[in-house]
C-alpha cells in the first residue's frame, strides 16, 4: 500500500488526510506544533494516525508522496531532508484535483480573493448549479472532495497552495491583481512571487478562460512574457475591450464569445473601485460557465458584504464606523481609502511588512482628516502622515477599546472610522478577525 504523509494538521491537511484515507492510502499525518481539538477529533474519528509538537523521521521519510500544507516553508528542516531524499511534495489542491471531475474556477491574486471567489460561488449557487465553495475559504477543497459531490467548484488559492502544484488545472483561472504582499515567503524577490501567482495559468488548455485585470501593469508586464493557452477574458476601468469586461460610464460592458451583456454600476451590492474590478472578474467566470445575464445582474446585486471587508459596523450620532480588518497591505488600504466620501479618522497600524507608505498619501491628504495608530511600533505611520494630518491629529493606542474610543473623539457628525490597518495584526491580536471583531465589539459598546 502505497504511504501518503500530511504534513500540517490544520484545515488543508487533515482534509487531505481524510482524502487519503477514503482513497486507500496508508497515511500518517505529523504537525511540528500543536493540532486544534477539533482537527484532532475528525483525525481520530477517520482512524488516522497523527502525531503533534514535532516530526518522527523514520515515520516521514519512509512516505511515498508528501502532502504539504500552505502554511509550511519550503526552507522547514523536514521538507529539506524530504527534497533531497527525492520524495514527491505536493499540495492539498494537487492531491485533491487528482480524484476529482468537477470543473474548476480558481481565483489568485493579491487582493480581492476572498470577495471574488464569494461572489462567484453566489452567482453559481444562485444559477441552481451543484458547486462546493473551498480552497483558503471555508471547508477544504481535499475534505469536500473526500465527503461530497459537486458538478463545479470555486476555490480560492494562495500562491503558497500554487508553489507545491504540478498537474493542477482549473477550467476557469482568475488573477485579481498582483502588488507586493507575503514577499518574505519569496525571497524578497518580487518576480518569485509573480511567477508563484502565474503558476495557476500554467496548464490552462484552449478551452479554458484566464480572467486578468488587464490595468495591472504587473499582470500585464508578465502575461508580455509567457504564453498562457487559454480564451484571454481581461477587465479594465481604464479601456475598452474586444473580449473581456469594461467600465463605460455608469455600465460594465460584459463580451464572452462575442455576446455582449451591460450591467449597472447602481445595480452592484458591493460598493468602491476595487469591488467593481471584483464584481467584473466574477460575472465575466458566470458569462463564461453559461450562466445568464439576468441571473448574473440579480446575484451581484443580492449579495451581501462579507466580513472585515469594509463591513459598516455601526453609525453612532451619524459617524459611521467601518470595519476593514483584512486590509492587511497598503494596496487594500488604498482603495479602502480611495471609496469613502466623507472625512475619514483612519484607524491604522500593527505588524508592518515593509509598508512604503507614500503611495497613500495624496488619498491621505484629501481624505483623512484624523490617524489612530493601533500598533506595537507606530513610528513609520508618524514619520509618513504626521505633516499631512498634523501632529495634534494623530495619537498612539495599543488596544481595539483605546483605539475607537480615540477616534470617538476626533470624529464628529457626517465623519467616518475607518479601520483598514494596512498591516498584519500579530503584534496586538490572534488574527485579522480577531482584530475586527475586537473593533466591532467597541463600538458595539460606545
Ligand atoms: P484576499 O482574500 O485576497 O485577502 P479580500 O477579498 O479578503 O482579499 O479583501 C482583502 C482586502 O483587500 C479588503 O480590505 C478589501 O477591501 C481589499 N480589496 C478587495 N478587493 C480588492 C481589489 N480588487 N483590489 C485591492 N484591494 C481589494
Amino acid at each position: 500500500m502505497s504511504r501518503i504523509v500530511v504534513l500540517g494538521g490544520a484545515e488543508s491537511g487533515v482534509g487531505a488526510a481524510v482524502l487519503a484515507k477514503v482513497k486507500g492510502f496508508d497515511v500518517f499525518l505529523s504537525d511540528n506544533g500543536k493540532i486544534g481539538d477539533e482537527y484532532a477529533q475528525t483525525l481520530r474519528r477517520w482512524e488516522i494516525p497523527f502525531e503533534e509538537g514535532g516530526h518522527t523521521e523514520e515515520l516521514i521519510l519512509n512516505a511515498d508522496e508528501v502532502v504539504k500544507s500552505p502554511g509550511i516553508p519550503s526552507s522547514a528542516p523536514m521538507v529539506r531532508k524530504l527534497r533531497e531524499q527525492g520524495t514527491g511534495i505536493i499540495s492539498e489542491i494537487e492531491f485533491a484535483a487528482r480524484y476529482d471531475s468537477a470543473k474548476k474556477i480558481c481565483v489568485t491574486g493579491s487582493n480581492g480573493k476572498t470577495t471574488t471567489t464569494s461572489l462567484i460561488f453566489h452567482l453559481l449557487q444562485n444559477a441552481g448549479l451543484n458547486v462546493g465553495l473551498g480552497g483558503n475559504i471555508g471547508k477544504s477543497y481535499a475534505y469536500q472532495v473526500a465527503t461530497e459531490q459537486h458538478d463545479y467548484y470555486v476555490l480560492e488559492i494562495s500562491s503558497f497552495q500554487l508553489d507545491d502544484a504540478y498537474d493542477f488545472r482549473p477550467d476557469i483561472a482568475i488573477i485579481t491583481n498582483i502588488t507586493p504582499d507575503h514577499l518574505d515567503r519569496y525571497d524578497h524577490n518580487m518576480e518569485n512571487y509573480i511567477r508563484a501567482k502565474f503558476r495557476i495559468t500554467r496548464n490552462l488548455r484552449p478551452e479554458d478562460c484566464f480572467i486578468f485585470d488587464s490595468d495591472d501593469a504587473i499582470t500585464v508586464g508578465h502575461l508580455s512574457k509567457i504564453v498562457v493557452k487559454a480564451k484571454m477574458l481581461p477587465f479594465s476601468q481604464e479601456r475598452e475591450l474586444e473580449e473581456g469586461a469594461y467600465l463605460d460610464g455608469e455600465r460594465i460592458v460584459l463580451k464572452v464569445d462575442r455576446n455582449e451583456s451591460e450591467l449597472y454600476l447602481k445595480d452592484l451590492a458591493l460598493g468602491g473601485k476595487h469591488n467593481i474590478y471584483n464584481s467584473m472578474a466574477a460575472a465575466l467566470a458566470a458569462k463564461a460557465s453559461g450562466i445568464s445575464d439576468e441571473s448574473i445582474r440579480s446575484s451581484l446585486k443580492s449579495f451581501s458584504p462579507i466580513e472585515h471587508r469594509l463591513e459598516p459596523v455601526l453609525s453612532i450620532a451619524d459617524v459611521l464606523y467601518i470595519n476593514d480588518s483584512k486590509a492587511t497591505n497598503i494596496d487594500a488600504a488604498w482603495y479602502a481609502l480611495e471609496c469613502q466620501t466623507r472625512p475619514v479618522v483612519w484607524i491604522v497600524g500593527g505588524k508592518d511588512k515593509g509598508n512604503d507608505y507614500s503611495v497613500l498619501l495624496p488619498l491621505v491628504r484629501e481624505k483623512v482628516k484624523a490617524i489612530v495608530c493601533l500598533g506595537v511600533d507606530n513610528s513609520k505611520i508618524h514619520a509618513a502622515f504626521e505633516d499631512v494630518v498634523g501632529r495634534a491629529n494623530i495619537v498612539d493606542t495599543a488596544g481595539a477599546e483605546e483605539a475607537v474610543k480615540a477616534a470617538q473623539r476626533m470624529a464628529c457628525a457626517g465623519d467616518v472610522v475607518l479601520l483598514s490597518p494596512c498591516c498584519a495584526s500579530f503584534d496586538l491580536f490572534k488574527s485579522y478577525e480577531d482584530r475586527g471583531e475586537q473593533f466591532k465589539e467597541a463600538v458595539r459598546n460606545l
